[in-house]
């Protein structure tokens, strides 16, 4: 019986069980993945604990992400790229060698969303894709910066978030970070087309591709995300990354005016997929069908 988990700190309310058991169930295979409570003051003890215990790996929640990932590069684990550029891992892994290895799914989670939830997404990888503005400079946020870069053509990324020193600092970071993208081909290069905001003035919102919620604002038991959507590009896509309620006032607004919308979950479906198949061996796919019930599994009570 193959075990993976997930820790975190609360962790009742983590969706990642569920998800990983209609998957377990879905390939008919003898494997658990359960929700393990780990206090920050335990968290190395825990990690060594699992791995003892023969745990193929586990996924790794708030707020031990950026831990984890310190912990792996003291300890001198693989650590995949992504993982470096953000700084932060939730899913753990053993490799083909018994090497452990940190990684995170959470920028590739974010992008097959996008992806697959969006009948505009041609335009994000063409000429015609012009700029993306990022609300919120937390450690979502950053998995998708990086993202954005090393997939999209965007010529512009503007980020937008409540306290603007962090927003300057994730733009600071990918202005000084060597990555390779989709305007450098195969160099890598330093991406300065990256710039903190303190409002959307109209001229962005007429640019703009694709705007992106990464705030924990609109959430159930959260305040509102006010934003005034008024002049931005009717072709834009607008993205909330928050998932619980699924259409969030900000996806029915922009909706009502005719914007293309991407839902969150998705991002949370497809970022279990890396940490399943390197556990349990067998790749995820989803059918639409499947999708939908998999959604309707997760957002109930
Ligand atoms: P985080 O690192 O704590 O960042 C939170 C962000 O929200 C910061 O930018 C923060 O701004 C902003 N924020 C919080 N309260 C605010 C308020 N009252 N007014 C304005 N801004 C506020 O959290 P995270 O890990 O990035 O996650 C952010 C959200 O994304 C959460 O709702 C999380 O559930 C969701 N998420 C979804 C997925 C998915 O799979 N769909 C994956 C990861 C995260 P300040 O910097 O000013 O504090």
């Amino acid at each position: 019986m193959i075990k993976a988990g997930v820790i975190g700190y609360p962790i009742s309310h983590s969706l990642s069980p569920k998800l990983h058991g209609y998957l377990l169930q879905k390939y008919n295979i003898k494997g658990s993945y359960e929700a393990i409570e780990v206090k920050p003051e335990n968290l190395k003890q825990e990690f060594d604990r699992l791995l003892e215990e023969g745990y193929a790996g586990f996924n790794i929640t708030i707020p031990h992400k950026e831990k984890v990932f310190e912990l792996a590069q003291k300890r001198g684990y693989k650590i995949t790229s992504i993982a470096n550029a953000v700084k932060a891992a939730n899913t753990i892994y053993i490799d083909d060698t018994k090497s452990i290895v940190a990684t995170n799914s959470d920028t590739f989670g974010f992008y097959e969303n996008l992806r697959k939830g969006s009948n505009n997404f041609k335009l994000l990888n063409s000429s015609a894709s012009k700029s993306a503005i990022i609300l919120g400079a937390g450690g979502a946020a950053n998995a998708i910066v990086y993202n954005l870069i090393a997939n999209c053509q965007f010529e512009k990324i503007y980020i937008l978030n409540r306290t603007k020193e962090k927003a300057l600092k994730l733009a600071n970071y990918y202005e000084n970070y060597f990555i390779k993208n989709k305007l450098s081909g195969d160099e890598l290069i330093p991406f300065n087309h990256i710039e903190a905001i303190e409002e959307i003035t109209f001229e962005i919102a007429a640019k703009t591709s694709l705007l992106v919620n990464t705030t924990s604002l609109g959430m159930k038991n959260q305040p509102e995300l006010n934003i005034n959507l008024a002049h931005l590009n009717k072709s834009a896509i607008v993205y909330d990354i928050v998932y619980n309620p699924l259409f969030t006032s900000l996806l029915k607004t922009a909706q009502s005016r005719g914007n293309p919308i991407v839902t969150g979950i998705g991002m949370l479906i497809y970022q279990a997929f890396e940490g399943f198949e390197k556990w349990f061996g067998i790749k995820p796919e989803l059918s639409s069908e499947e999708f939908a019930e998999l959604t309707k599994i997760l957002l109930s009570k």
